[in-house]
């Protein structure tokens, strides 16, 4: 065998898989079309080209990186099921920037593998070296050298407002026009995993590289902490030291990394306090309040302290229900109403989950062209439901709802009506709805061998309750999560 002849059929192969995959194409775009409209169409995604096909993965250019993350953002998902289904071997879709007519432009991003570049680049070198660069719109160059992309799906348009995050939402809001301002810096964000944190922080640099006015680095602390160990390492700390200090804008996602990295807290705390001094805006987020956040140094814990601390509490049956709705219209799925109360009944745990479970269902309509139903949700999200599942009782409920309103248990099951134990009562009624599987009669039998019509009356006067009186609210969301834990 000659070499000749090998270069051929390697040539004569990616030819053919070429024109198949074009065709492959074409068919997808006809949907897509019909799918998004023609104006969308020739907006976003007829400036994609097909690229090669590694495994499990296809390879889709676009030419600006901005287009790449708007298409990314917008129809990332869907472009990856529809080529799925085009071609079942065909599992992901990677999106790249690059001239049509040009070799490919390795995007760049803080997850580029390069641990070994030192960090005072100000371009990593990888895309001064690419063939046919591309011009970039000028915000994403912002910092790009520096910090992490931000993902285009975090904006402050598809951040869903509830009670639990409507303050936390206002500030950064707040900041995200007015960076700065007294009282507001630092802002510190802070909430249990899955609640926002992130989404907010992205949505805030967003916001600012829209108006294009300032330099925004975000990165996690961990990163902060990777990007300082490497600067030691290569002796460029001075560099790094700049680079920090020349942004008006410095967030650190997930502060609490930095518990126990003495040596990362240090630096952290003098760039911050560099910042802070010039008059820059620093945004932090962690798991706990400063106060809280014990093991970081005390001068840091007070200072981080001194602006705005903001927390995002755990999601409300109301909220869940608004995101869902929000998600569930977004992706173009129609899922009933029936099925979204059923998620957010099942999935308390926080957004991040709640949306993996409605994200699998949508994948799972398209994929298969069938309509959502109650009966597919709890087959597709078998496994997730059956974590969730929580077995409590619907004497649990009873005891701890009386023991909370200090009333007897025989209350529970009682005839009398005053208020002081009527009200008690049917709280308990609706959280046995709520976190049981049990149905209507069998509830209204646990109580007294009430009538179900009881029962119904009671969750949509209890629910009607949390609307109107907060602290109702308040305590009965308590009970539901001293239940569920
Ligand atoms: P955290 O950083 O607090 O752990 P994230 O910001 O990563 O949480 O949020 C987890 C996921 O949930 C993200 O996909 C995010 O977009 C989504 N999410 C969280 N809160 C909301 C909300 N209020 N509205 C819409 N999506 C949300
Ligand atoms: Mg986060």
């Amino acid at each position: 065998m000659t070499g000749g002849l090998e270069g051929y059929d390697a040539v004569a192969e990616a030819n053919a898989q070429k024109s198949v995959l074009a065709i492959h194409w074409s068919r997808i775009c006809e949907r897509l079309k019909v799918e998004v409209g023609e104006v969308e169409y020739r907006t976003w995604l007829r400036q994609i080209t097909v690229g090669p096909v590694d495994e499990d993965e296809i390879t889709l250019y676009l030419p600006t990186r901005f287009l790449r993350d708007w298409v990314r953002g917008q129809y990332g998902d869907r472009l990856g099921t529809l080529w799925n289904a085009e071609v079942p071997a065909i599992r992901r879709v990677e999106l790249q920037v690059a001239r049509p007519d040009a070799a490919p432009v390795e995007s760049v991003g803080e997850d580029a593998p390069t641990p070994d570049i030192p960090v005072a680049h100000a371009r990593p070198p990888a895309l001064a070296a690419a063939p046919a660069p591309v011009e970039e719109p000028r915000q994403a160059e912002v910092r790009s050298d520096l910090a992490a992309p931000l993902d285009p799906r975090f904006t402050f348009d598809t951040f869903v407002v509830g009670k639990p995050n409507e303050f936390a939402y206002a500030c950064a809001r707040r900041v995200a026009e007015r960076p700065s301002s007294p009282g507001f810096n630092p802002l510190f964000l802070y909430g249990g995993v899955g609640l926002g944190k992130t989404h907010l922080m992205h949505a805030i640099g967003a916001e600012l590289l829209r108006e294009g006015r300032v330099s925004v680095a975000y990165m996690s602390a961990e990163k902060f902490m990777y990007r300082f160990i490497a600067a030691i390492r290569s002796q460029s700390t001075m560099e790094f030291k700049e680079q920090l200090r020349s942004v008006d804008v410095l967030m650190i996602d997930d502060l609490q990394f930095l518990i126990g990295k003495d040596n990362t807290q240090e630096e952290f705390f003098h760039t911050f306090n560099a910042l802070v001094d010039a008059g820059r805006q620093i945004v932090v987020s962690a798991d706990k309040s400063p106060s809280d956040l014990s093991g970081l140094e005390d001068r840091l814990r007070t200072r981080l302290g001194c602006g705005m601390v903001a927390d995002i509490h755990a999601t409300t049956f109301e909220l869940r229900i608004s995101i869902l709705e929000a998600k569930a219209t977004a992706s173009g799925v129609m899922v009933p109403a029936k099925v979204l109360e059923f998620l957010a009944h099942k999935i308390t745990s926080n957004v991040r989950e709640l949306e993996g479970a409605l994200n699998r269902l949508i994948a799972h309509a398209n994929l298969f062209g069938r309509p959502v139903t109650l009966e597919a949700t709890q087959d597709v999200l078998h496994d997730i439901l059956k974590a969730h599942d929580r077995r409590v009782t619907i004497e649990e409920i009873q005891r701890k709802v009386a023991e909370h309103w200090n009333i007897r248990l025989t209350d529970m099951s009682s005839a009398r009506r005053a208020r002081a134990v009527a009200r008690p009562r049917q709280v308990a009624m609706y959280l046995a709805k709520q976190l049981t599987s049990r149905s209507l009669p069998e509830i209204g039998r646990k109580f007294g061998n009430r009538d179900h019509t009881t029962v119904m009356h009671a969750v949509s006067r209890v629910t009607e309750l949390m609307e109107q009186d907060p602290a109702f609210a308040e305590d009965v969301e308590l009970l539901r999560r001293m239940l569920e834990s």
